[in-house]
Order: structure tokens, then C-alpha cells, then sequence
């Protein structure tokens, strides 16, 4: 049973954040107008507040996540009762993606930063990806991004000290969701890296000492990036901009961006024009 169909539409909980429209995803604005027009009668857009689960673990989620705001973690659950973070997907690709096959997904998907998120019918989008060449290359594209994250991961929990794999998060998180504030509780952060949550305390006090970051109940405010580089890891580096979904989808659809305009006046829901 996929959790992500029975979830009401949360409203009122994100005053503070601007809504905007689908193509506020950088995979949705990249591309092009035929591609983009295949998909947008089906779009619909949602809030979702911190902590949902959008599919379990065994789960073949039923929707696709395209957020335009906030973060979804994917988590390998725990017999502790918590889960790992394998991945995490914002602005720069798609959550919900790896249950094309059949199989169940192995991780649960959570929200980590509630936002905004544009869904769509997961076997609508599998039906276009067979149809449409551009919307198969954001498909395989956002998968190899899942993968290249779990890969990552892997050995940056093996290999690399605690305060390093947190500033690999914070920086990461901050950077595609576009805000040096990050609203992440002291818990979750230390839950998705698998560290206790005294270490993640004692670490975000030596930063702040260090000037690196402003800690209050609930948030985490970037100060000075390059302190917080500086005391990271390389995985910063080959999970950047370069390696996003929307970027590289971006530069293969180029010629087509500039001609979105006659579909960015039309909202999701509305009938598509013939
Ligand atoms: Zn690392």
C-alpha cells in the first residue's frame, strides 16, 4: 500500500514560503515544451509539512515527488528504529522514482524540509517515459543521481569523521534548496547520518564557536561557508551542481529552454491546450 496516495493536502503551515509554479523544479524547467506539455495536465501541486513519510520501505510509490521547495530524505530503515539517508532529492531532481521496475523501494521517502512539491501519478510519468525521449533521459537521469548519492554516501559514512559528514550535509542541503537557513532538528540530522545525537550537539556548538553556523531550536543558519568547507569532505565536491539531474538535463534540452514561454502561462490542473 503506498502511504503517498492517502496524504491530505496540508495547508496554512508554510506562510513564510513564496508558492510558486512547477517549474520552479529544475528537472520540470528543463524541459522541453513538447516533453513538459505531455506532463503538465497531470501535475498537481502539495504541501508537505517536516517528518511525512511518502512511501515506505517495500513500497512502490505511487507518486512521483518533484519538489519545488523543502527536501525529501530517502532512508534505509533500522532495526533501532530510525533510518539511514542514502540520498536526498530538492529543487535539482525527482523522489519517488525508484519504484519503475516493479520492486518495492528499499529506502522510505521523508520529508526532511516541508515545501512545496509538485506530484504526478507515477504510472502516468512511467507511461511518458516510454513515449517521450526527453522525459526517458530526466527519468534515467534522476536515477543515476539516486545511485551516485547512495554510492557517496556509502563511503563518506565509512571513511569520513562525524563533523565532516556534517558539514557534507549541511552544505549539500543548502545548496539545492537555494538558503543558507536550514530548518533540520538536531534529531533528524543526527538520524540520517546514523550519529548520536549528543555528537551532532557537540558539533554544532564547535561550529558555531568557529563561527561556521548559528544554531537555534530547529534551524541552522550557514555563516561562513568556506569554514564549513574547509572543516568537510571531497563528497561535497562530486555531489555539486555539475552532477544535479536539472543541470545536466538542462544542457542536454539547451536549444529548447528559451521556448517555454507559450506554456508558462498555463498553471497544472488546467486543460492542456491542443
Ligand atoms: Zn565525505
Amino acid at each position: 500500500m503506498s502511504v503517498a496516495g492517502e496524504l491530505p493536502f496540508v495547508a496554512g503551515d508554510l506562510q513564510s514560503q513564496r508558492i510558486v509554479g512547477p517549474r520552479e523544479n529544475g528537472l520540470l524547467r528543463a524541459l522541453p515544451p513538447t516533453a513538459y506539455g505531455a506532463l503538465k495536465q497531470h501535475l498537481k501541486q502539495r504541501e508537505f509539512i517536516q517528518g511525512r513519510v511518502l512511501w515506505n520501505a517495500g513500497d512502490r510509490p505511487a507518486q512521483l515527488y518533484f519538489p519545488q521547495s523543502g527536501l525529501i530524505s530517502m532512508r534505509v530503515p533500522t532495526t533501532e528504529g530510525y533510518g539511514i539517508e542514502t540520498g536526498s532529492v530538492s529543487r535539482e531532481g525527482v523522489a519517488g522514482i525508484e519504484g519503475e521496475f516493479g520492486s518495492g523501494a528499499m529506502t522510505f521517502g521523508f520529508v526532511q524540509i516541508g515545501g512545496v512539491y509538485t506530484t504526478i501519478d507515477a504510472e502516468i510519468f512511467f507511461q511518458a517515459v516510454q513515449q517521450n525521449r526527453a522525459i526517458a533521459e530526466l527519468a534515467g537521469l534522476s536515477r543515476q543521481w539516486i545511485l551516485w548519492q547512495a554510492q557517496h554516501m556509502a563511503a563518506c559514512n565509512a571513511a569520513h569523521s562525524a563533523e565532516a559528514r556534517l558539514g557534507r550535509w549541511l552544505l549539500l542541503v543548502s545548496d539545492r534548496t537555494e538558503n543558507t537557513t536550514i530548518p533540520a532538528t538536531q534529531e533528524s540530522i543526527a538520524d540520517a547520518l546514523g550519529l548520536r545525537r549528543t555528537t551532532i550537539t557537540l558539533l554544532t556548538h564547535s561550529l558555531e564557536a568557529a563561527g561556521a553556523i548559528h544554531n537555534t531550536r530547529g534551524k541552522i543558519r550557514i555563516r561562513n561557508r568556506a569554514l564549513l568547507q574547509n572543516g568537510g569532505c571531497s563528497c561535497c565536491a562530486k555531489l555539486g551542481s555539475d552532477n544535479w539531474p536539472s543541470n545536466r538535463l538542462a544542457a542536454l534540452s539547451r536549444p529548447a529552454v528559451h521556448q517555454m514561454s507559450s506554456i508558462d502561462s498555463q498553471e497544472p490542473g488546467h486543460q492542456r491546450s491542443a
